[in-house]
């Protein structure tokens, strides 16, 4: 089993404090500097908490914005304590060019706003930010950035937006049972990282997962569920070899982390897209477990043998400040690559 990478949750960075700086501007940053499109993005930070009461309030008081559309607001421009990015009027006409701007937020960033959106639901203190009637609108007329691609299971027990607080036009999210990676996932996330520049992407498993389960106890699978469960296998043989010891259940339960790197571990090796982002700093790819029942996710870092990977499957730019430690070390990735690459050929 793979030692499990626990990376602390990072606090604002100095990054993060521009954004906030930008936030609180009276006028914005980004209207000086003609960015029309900055209405759609989402929602940042704001002092140590991403969702305040205003955005509620915001929601609940549509009649206090300007309208979208690019008409002025009547009454003046001001919309109060809103944030500006919430007060700009939308250019429809280039509402399709929207994706080419991405998210306002770097993949740290974005990972607080989830650990502290998930903190929020998990004490049940969710505060659903942007899901109001001006969001909507707002999303719909002047395009998504969603600042985080989210691959998770299909089960009825996680809905992901409550889950991580969030609302509309934040999350792009792919589900599918055992939270695996074969074409139709990995091409809407290429699109959610590709086209829309999400700087993070979760992969996410979960307790008590169904399709984790079958795999594990080598239960008859009917129909195409069994293209499903077979790439989950590979995680149960890691498990097992690392755990002679244990039960069937204690497989399944260890298998749900090691699902998660291995459908990592098939994202990269089938995505060169992928690669390059994280090679080239522009995407970080980050595993994570939500616990059906407390409704906490615990996030489990980068992949723990991804700089061996990113070498032995070919990345086209090195990853940023790992060149050194990769240098000398074909034993360590060819360690790696054995120890995640699926037991039975590409898991395929
Ligand atoms: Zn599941």
């Amino acid at each position: 089993m793979h030692p499990t990478a626990r990376r602390p949750q990072l606090a604002l960075s100095l990054a993060a404090a521009a954004c906030v700086v930008l936030t609180v501007l009276p006028v914005p940053l980004h209207a000086r500097l003609g960015d029309e499109h900055a209405a759609a993005r989402p929602a940042r930070p704001v002092g140590s908490t991403i969702s305040t009461p205003a955005d509620t309030k915001a929601d609940a008081a549509p009649a206090a914005r300007a309208p979208v559309g690019g008409r002025s607001a009547p009454g003046g421009k001001s919309g109060g304590n809103l944030k500006p990015a919430e007060i700009r009027p939308v250019n429809t006409a280039r509402a399709a060019d929207n994706a080419a701007a991405g998210p306002a937020v770097t993949a740290d960033e974005a990972l607080t706003m989830l650990s502290e959106g998930n903190a929020r639901w998990a004490a049940e203190k969710a505060e659903a930010p942007n899901t109001g009637t001006q969001r909507r609108q707002s999303v719909a007329q002047g395009g998504q950035t969603p600042f985080v691609t989210v691959l998770t299971c299909a089960d009825s027990r996680i809905p992901v937006e409550r889950v991580f607080d969030r609302g509309v036009g934040d999350l792009f999210v792919v589900r599918v049972a055992g939270n695996v990676a074969g074409d139709s996932e990995l091409g809407t996330i290429e699109y959610g990282v590709g086209h829309l520049r999400t700087p993070l992407l979760v992969v996410m498993g979960h307790t008590r997962c169904g399709a984790v389960a079958m795999a594990a106890t080598g239960a008859a699978v009917p129909g195409k569920v069994a293209g499903l469960v077979e790439r989950i296998r590979p995680a149960v043989e890691r498990a097992r070899r690392a755990n002679p010891e244990a039960s069937p259940q204690q497989i399944a339960d260890l298998t749900v982390q090691e699902n998660v790197w291995q459908t990592v571990y098939d994202l990269l090796k089938h995505s060169p897209e992928l690669r390059r982002q994280v090679a080239e700093g522009k995407l970080k790819i980050v595993g994570a477990v939500y616990d059906l029942a407390g409704g906490k996710v615990q996030f489990t870092g980068e992949h723990p043998w991804q700089a061996e990977l990113l070498t032995a499957l070919g990345a086209e730019a090195p990853s940023p400040g790992q060149t050194a430690a990769n240098s000398g070390a074909a034993t360590a990735t060819a360690t790696a690559e054995k120890q995640a690459e699926p037991a039975t050929g590409d898991g395929h």
